[in-house]
């Protein structure tokens, strides 16, 4: 049946790679829940599960600071709403296509799920690139995008966020043109807003924060600590900086971390202040980093950041960015854990190398899933129009984290999948979205 299932979804979604992927590795951890479950898992409703509840394309035109126009596509995805509204960032990258979208909302459906959250699952966002645009664009580009996007978000319909190439700045361009057409302070409709405006402590931080207290755990069941681990980090945005500094504060060194145009090896620890100086501030390539630390850092043009040896590997740039071949190199350099903190950065059979070689493995769908709780978090204070502090707002994302990777722990044990945090994750999130859907009938 599983099989069925999964040739329907290649007939109905032609050409889209990244949506088949993230599919079948789901169905992939179902047989035994098929077999223990039968009631839950009839093909109405695995059908349904795997298509989206609603698909929205777009176009956003926009002026450039010489009067050119342009015109970009916009989309949104509206996965699955049965755990809540839907929830999900928005990604600017000239990669954005509908099948990147779908499948990034529908691993967010199973992600929001883990969480324990009331949230349902979406994604979106354009093949717009912010990069080199004056701040005078990216406003013109993003009142654009809202000017359709609003009539399909709400704080109880559709709630975005932040993703690759939308931050602090993207989103408050972004709220601004969302209260202007809609004439209301609907605080609770974009999450990721700045803490002045409705936003949350410690929402920046989360992804990265809530990963390395995932891998924490993970290495702690097998009595490993990441106090004095070297570890490597792909990426040097939000969610890598973040995690490299949470790594940092454990006790690890952070060795290493890349983004599109090479890698920098620093072998005493990044200077994470000039990293956010560097990639945040100036939004700078990762080379001006190297060229301002002086004899300390090397920076390689190109090249593959997972060469450089390590214990722990924190994939945090783009989907499919660890292949087989940097598996087995960093397996041959002793990695202990690898931990997903972007969304599918490792190939399935990177993942499979990694299993069998005994490395323990955290699956993105939960080891990343900080940033959409803490989202959730600030959806909470917004509907009780209050603002937690710091410390509060962490303590409830090191909470959640925990939660989730026991979660995802018991669950494969249960299934008689000990340490497969890949089977764990899936089938907590089906058993999750899938009891809603049973529930709530045939819609
Ligand atoms: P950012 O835009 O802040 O950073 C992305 C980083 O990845 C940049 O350093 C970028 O380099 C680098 N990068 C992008 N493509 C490549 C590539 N092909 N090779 C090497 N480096 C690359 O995005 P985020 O940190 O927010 O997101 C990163 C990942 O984490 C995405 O998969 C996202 O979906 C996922 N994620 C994000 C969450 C969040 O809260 N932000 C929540 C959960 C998951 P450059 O600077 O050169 O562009």
């Amino acid at each position: 049946m599983l099989e069925e299932i999964y040739a329907h979804v290649l007939r109905r979604n032609p050409g889209e790679r990244e949506f088949h992927q993230a599919v079948r590795e789901v169905l992939e951890s179902l047989p035994v829940v098929v077999e223990r479950r039968p009631e839950l898992c009839d093909g109405s409703l695995l059908d349904r599960l795997c298509e989206p509840e609603r698909q929205v394309i777009f176009r956003v035109p926009w002026t450039d600071d010489e009067g050119r126009v342009h015109v970009n596509r916009g989309f949104r995805v509206e996965f699955n709403s049965a755990l809540g509204p839907y929830k999900g960032g928005l990604r600017f990258h000239p990669t954005v296509n509908l099948d990147i979208v779908k499948f990034l909302a529908f691993e967010q459906t199973f992600k929001n799920a883990l969480t324990g959250m009331p949230i349902g699952g979406g994604k979106g966002g354009s093949d717009f690139d912010p990069k080199g645009r004056s701040d005078a664009e990216v406003m013109r580009f993003c009142q654009s995008f809202m000017t359709e996007l609003q009539r399909h978000i709400g704080e109880h319909t559709d709630v975005p966020a932040g993703d690759t190439g939308v931050g602090a700045r993207e989103i408050g361009y972004l709220f601004g043109q969302y209260r202007r057409i809609t004439n209301r302070f609907e605080a609770g409709v974009l999450t990721g807003k700045g803490v002045g405006w409705g936003g949350s402590h410690a929402r920046p931080e989360a992804t990265g924060y809530g990963l390395v207290v995932f891998t924490a755990e993970m290495l702690r069941v097998r009595d490993l600590d990441l106090d004095g681990m070297r570890v490597v980090v792909s990426g040097s945005g939000n969610v890598a900086i973040h995690a490299a500094e949470k790594a940092a504060a454990s006790g690890a060194t952070v060795v290493a971390c890349s983004d599109s145009g090479g890698y920098v090896v620093d072998e005493g620890g990044l200077d994470l202040d000039l990293l956010k100086q560097v990639k945040l501030t100036d939004r700078a390539r990762l080379s001006a980093y190297a060229e301002q630390r002086g004899a300390d850092a090397e920076y390689r043009e190109g090249g593959r950041v997972w060469d450089v040896a390590c214990d722990v590997a924190l994939p945090c740039a783009t989907q499919n960015e660890l292949d087989e071949d940097a598996a087995r190199t960093l397996i041959g350099n002793g990695v202990r854990a690898v931990a997903e903190g972007a969304n599918m950065p490792t190939t399935p059979e990177a993942v499979r190398a990694l299993r069998e070689a005994d490395v323990l493995f955290a699956p993105g769908k939960a080891a990343n899933a900080g940033g959409v709780a803490t989202s959730a978090l600030e959806m909470q204070q917004n509907a009780s129009r209050t603002l937690w502090t710091f410390e509060k707002t962490e303590d409830r994302l090191t909470e959640i984290m925990k939660h989730i990777h026991h979660t995802c722990h018991e669950t494969a044990e249960r299934y008689g999948r000990p340490g497969d945090y890949v089977a764990g994750a899936n089938i907590a999130g089906f058993e999750l979205v899938g009891e809603s859907m049973q529930a709530q009938g045939i819609i």
